[in-house]
C-alpha cells in the first residue's frame, strides 16, 4: 500500500507534471514573473469556469477576504456577521478592518452558518454577512441572500474551502459557490481544492463597480500610474502560481469527482454506526466537494480514536478545536457560551480523515477498516 497522507500533492503533480512544467517554463522564458499573460489567462479560465463576470486574482486567501471587505467601504464599528466554526482568517480580517465581527452559531447537520443564529443576530448596526462554504460544502445562499435583501446587507462569501461546489435553488437553479453573494474571496494555498505551489488567492464579483474598485485596491489605490484614490495594499498573484492554477482548472472538476467517490466510500463504510455520523453524499448535485471528509465520533473517545489512527500511520485531523469565540484574540464580553452550542459540541466530536484526489481504494480500505475495529 502507498504511504497514506492526508493530502498527497505528490502523486496529483506526478499525473499533471508536463502541462504543469511546460506553464512554469513559460513564465522562465518571458521574464514575466509579475502581472504576466499567464494571470490575466488564468483569470479568463476561471470567470469562464465559475460563470461569474469579474475574477481579480491576488496574492492569499486572507487577501482576498480583507480586499473583498475593504471594497465595499464598511465602516469601523459595523457589525460583520460570521460563523463562530471556521479558520481564523475569516473573523481575523474584521477585526483588522476595525469592523465588529459577531460571530454565531453554526448548523449542526451542514456545519455552516445557522440561518436561525443570523436572524437573531442582526441588530442596527449589521452591515454584512460572511458565509463559509466550510470543509466544501456550500452554505445555504438561498436562505442568506433573502436575510441580505431584507435587512439590505452585504453578503461576502469566503469559499476558500469550495471552489468548484454548487449552490442549490429551491427554482432548480444551481449556481457555483462564490458566485451569488456581493462578492467573494478563495485560496489557492496548495492543500485547497484548486491549489497552486506557493500562496494565491482571488476576489470574485458580478459587480462591474466594485470589481474595478478591487482592481485598484489590490494595486496600492492605483487606477492611473502613480494616481492614489484610494487606500490598497499590494496583492498580487505571481505569473508562476497563475500558470500552475491555469494548468490544473481543467481538472477541477475530476478532482471534486475523485474527492466525491473517496467520500461516498468512506460513508458506505461507517453507514448506520452508533458511534459515527458521516457527511451524507449528494449524488446529483455537487454542493460538496469534500475539502475535508469530517466525521462527528458521538458517545465515543473522538480524541482516543485519533490516537489509534496515528498509531497505525494514518494522518487525521480536528478541523478545528476551539471555537472562535473562546480564541483569546476574539473573545468577548459580548459572546455567552448558551448562544454556541453547536460549535461548542462539534469541536469536541469532529475528526477529518485523510481526503485529496489521489486516494485509492487499498487506502481507503484500510483507513475505514482502522476507524470501525476501535469501536469493537
Ligand atoms: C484557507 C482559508 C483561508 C485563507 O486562505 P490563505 O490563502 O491561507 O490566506 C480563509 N478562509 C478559510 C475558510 C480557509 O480555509
Amino acid at each position: 500500500m502507498r504511504k497514506i497522507q492526508m493530502v498527497d500533492l505528490k502523486s496529483q503533480y506526478d499525473k499533471i507534471k508536463d502541462t504543469v512544467n511546460a506553464s512554469i517554463q513559460e513564465v522562465l522564458d518571458t521574464t514575466t514573473y509579475i502581472n504576466g499573460p499567464l494571470v490575466h489567462e488564468f483569470q479568463k479560465d476561471l470567470e469562464a469556469y465559475l460563470g461569474v463576470k469579474h475574477v481579480i486574482p491576488c496574492a492569499n486567501g486572507t487577501d482576498a477576504l480583507q480586499i473583498a471587505m475593504m471594497g465595499l467601504d464598511l465602516k469601523p464599528g459595523d457589525e460583520v456577521i460570521t460563523a463562530d466554526f471556521t479558520f481564523a482568517a475569516t473573523v481575523e480580517v474584521i477585526a483588522l478592518l476595525q469592523l465588529t465581527p459577531v460571530l454565531v452559531d453554526v448548523d449542526i447537520v451542514n456545519m455552516n452558518i445557522s440561518i436561525e443564529a443570523i436572524k437573531k443576530a442582526i441588530t442596527p448596526k449589521t452591515k454584512a454577512i460572511v458565509p463559509v462554504h466550510l470543509f466544501g460544502r456550500a452554505a445555504n445562499m438561498e436562505a442568506i441572500m433573502a436575510i441580505a435583501k431584507e435587512h439590505n446587507l452585504y453578503v461576502i462569501e469566503d469559499n476558500a474551502q469550495a471552489i468548484g461546489a454548487n449552490c442549490k435553488f429551491s427554482d432548480g437553479t444551481k449556481k457555483k459557490a462564490g458566485t451569488i453573494g456581493h462578492v467573494a474571496s478563495t485560496s489557492f494555498f496548495p492543500s485547497k481544492n484548486l491549489g497552486c505551489y506557493g500562496d494565491g488567492g482571488a476576489i470574485f464579483t458580478n459587480d462591474d463597480d466594485l470589481a474595478h474598485k478591487i482592481r485598484g485596491i489590490v494595486n496600492h489605490g492605483m487606477y492611473v500610474r502613480y494616481h492614489h484614490d484610494v487606500v490598497g495594499v499590494n496583492s498580487r498573484l505571481d505569473s508562476i502560481q497563475a500558470g500552475v492554477l491555469k494548468a490544473k482548472l481543467p481538472f477541477l472538476d475530476e478532482y471534486g469527482k475523485a474527492r466525491q467517490n473517496a467520500a461516498r466510500k468512506y460513508s458506505v463504510a461507517f453507514e448506520g454506526h452508533k458511534n459515527i455520523i458521516a457527511p451524507s453524499i449528494c449524488d446529483i448535485c455537487d454542493c460538496h466537494v469534500f475539502h475535508q471528509y469530517t466525521l462527528r465520533i458521538i458517545d465515543g473517545d473522538r480524541n482516543g480514536l485519533m490516537e489509534h489512527l496515528l498509531a497505525k500511520g494514518i494522518p487525521c485531523a480536528i478541523y478545528y478545536p476551539i471555537p472562535l469565540h473562546s480564541q483569546k484574540a476574539y473573545a468577548d464580553a459580548r459572546y455567552k457560551e448558551e448562544d454556541f452550542p453547536v460549535t461548542n459540541q462539534l469541536v469536541k466530536e469532529v475528526i477529518s480523515l485523510p481526503m485529496h484526489t489521489e486516494l485509492d481504494d487499498e487506502q481507503i480500505k484500510f483507513i475505514t477498516d482502522s476507524v470501525l475495529e476501535y469501536f469493537n
